[in-house]
């Protein structure tokens, strides 16, 4: 019997003869040593009563045991669910209640809170912490690690990836095991990942861009990883010499280049650097080529479909676009109001088809259907455009648009004018609520570091080079822009300190 993932991805572990995973403390781990990890972990999970199907929730550290549960659940033909590491116990319970796990993976320092959580739904509650130790630790050193792998095929739940939610309640992207593969051969192929590869992993691994984007590619490819716990300055510049590979948020690239050990010789030996997760601003392409040589290769990707779109690895790597479709992905941008498909140099509604688009919500048939048509295109909520080259530019989420009398105003417009202005590091522009005009656009600015902003001179400037409609009605100055754990920027946070500006 065959288990598509377990197959693909880490059966071939056993095979590998150099290291999977290197740590921080200079240790590493073989192929063969992770892999038995995983087999002991996929039998505490059994230990604990779980069955094909039953979704194991985590809300631990990044550690390789906890990248090994990935494996376990994999493995034991289980669903992960990996939450965010911060999440109140209040929201994980929202969490726990919706999907109703069988085990509820925690920091010992979270278990108190968190075990009326488990004892409540039905769930075992197991921990794990930043060094990997815990009860779940003890459970799989008890185990052996003989594998015994259940069957699983295509169609079948691999994780369940809650959205990030940032308007209305999050949602559960149900992802299955042909979701993940057809993405992470994809992503391989098209990255030119080999053996000898080796992927500074910085991300987290409760998000698919370091979960299944990093870690699947990796695996997919019989590349080595360098395992950090997160986005450490320093520790990246430690590693670099040792990497080949770079995956990042913005936020990394613009901290990276915030630094001047970060130099061209630091990285002349690397081969790619990947950004994704949230725009990377065209003057951050420009700087990081202008300092290292390299090009950063931008794709687009969301929990919900995985990867859908990269620039080429050959080719032109196009500042402030997010390239073209991957293969066996079909991309379109509709008619926000019809669904009907918009020639190239039109801006609306990005749709996408394809082997790696999920399969719904869980328990939200509803919601589903509005979001995924009968034809398999799934409506993302991101508004983008097409080049004449077929390359995509986003230009921002449709809950982002505002609409005042009557007109639409695209922020990243307006956005791009303002990062042009002196002394303005980044802007956001959200509409905020207007008793004329139903919406006004507002802009939030934050100055580049030890510089002031004039915003009557800037005000001026938009005055001359925008029509009357998309001009700012108010700009705000703020210190820093309210960001998630992924880098994007928080609209909605914006719009509530901000919503009563004009009302
Ligand atoms: P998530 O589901 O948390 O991965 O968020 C997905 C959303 O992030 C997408 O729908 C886009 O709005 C945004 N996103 C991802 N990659 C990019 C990118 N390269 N440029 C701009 N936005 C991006």
């Amino acid at each position: 019997m065959s288990n598509l993932l377990y197959d693909q991805l880490f059966a071939p572990l056993a095979g590998r003869s150099g290291m999977f995973l290197h740590l921080d403390d200079g240790t590493a781990l073989t192929g063969p040593d992770f892999l038995a990890a995983v087999h002991r972990a996929a039998a505490a999970l059994r230990a604990q009563g779980v069955r094909p199907g039953d979704r194991v929730a985590l809300q631990v550290a990044k550690t390789p045991e906890a990248l090994a549960v990935y494996g376990a659940t994999v493995a034991a033909g289980a669903v992960l669910l990996p939450l965010n590491t911060a999440y109140t116990p209040g929201e994980v319970e929202g969490f726990v209640a919706d999907a109703s796990p069988r085990v509820l993976l925690v920091d010992p320092a979270k278990s108190e809170a968190l075990s009326p959580v488990a004892a409540r739904h039905g769930a075992m509650l197991a921990t794990l912490d930043a060094r990997g130790r815990g009860s779940f630790r003890d459970l799989c050193d008890a185990q052996s690690s003989e594998a015994v792998i259940e069957a699983r095929d295509e169609g079948d739940l691999a994780a369940l990836l809650y959205t990030s939610g940032t308007t209305g309640r999050s949602k559960g992207a149900m992802l299955s095991h042909g979701n993940l593969l057809s993405n992470a051969a994809a992503l391989a192929r098209e990255w030119r990942f080999s053996a000898t590869d080796v992927l500074l992993h910085a991300l987290p691994i409760f998000h698919t861009h370091g979960l299944f984007v990093a870690c699947n590619v990796s695996l997919a490819s019989g590349a080595a990883m360098i395992f950090q716990p997160g986005f450490d300055l320093d520790a990246i510049l430690r590693a670099l010499p040792r990497a080949t590979v770079l995956m990042g948020v913005p936020t990394f690239y613009t901290r990276l280049l915030d630094d001047a050990r970060f130099d061209r010789e630091l990285v002349a030996h690397m081969r790619l650097f990947v950004s994704g997760s949230a725009p990377l601003l065209a003057e951050t392409h420009v700087a990081f080529e202008a300092r290292t040589g390299h090009r950063i290769l931008e794709r687009y990707g969301m929990t919900e479909t995985n990867m859908n779109t990269s620039n080429p690895y050959d080719g032109e790597r196009r500042a402030g676009t997010v390239g073209r479709p991957l293969p066996g992905v079909e991309v379109l941008v509709t008619d926000p109001a019809t669904g009907a498909p918009l020639p190239a140099g039109e801006t609306g509604m990005v749709e996408v088809r394809g082997p790696n688009v999920f399969g719904g919500y869980w328990g939200m048939p509803d919601k589903t259907r509005e979001e995924l048509r009968d034809t398999g295109f799934f409506i993302t909520g991101d508004l983008g455009r097409f080049d004449d080259d077929g390359y995509l530019a986003l230009v921002g989420r449709q809950k982002d648009l505002v609409i005042t009398g009557g007109f639409n105003v695209y922020p990243k417009e307006v956005e791009l004018l303002l990062d042009e202005q002196p002394g303005v590091l980044e802007s956001a522009v959200i509409g905020v609520p207007h008793p004329d005009f139903g919406e006004a656009v507002f802009a939030v600015l934050v100055p580049r570091p030890g510089e002031r902003i004039d915003v009557d001179a800037i005000d001026a400037v938009l005055r001359e080079r925008l029509a009357r409609y998309k001009q700012p009605k108010g700009i705000a100055v703020v210190d820093a822009l309210p960001r998630n754990t992924m880098g994007k920027v928080q609209k909605n946070v914006l719009r509530e300190r901000f919503g009563g500006r004009f009302v």
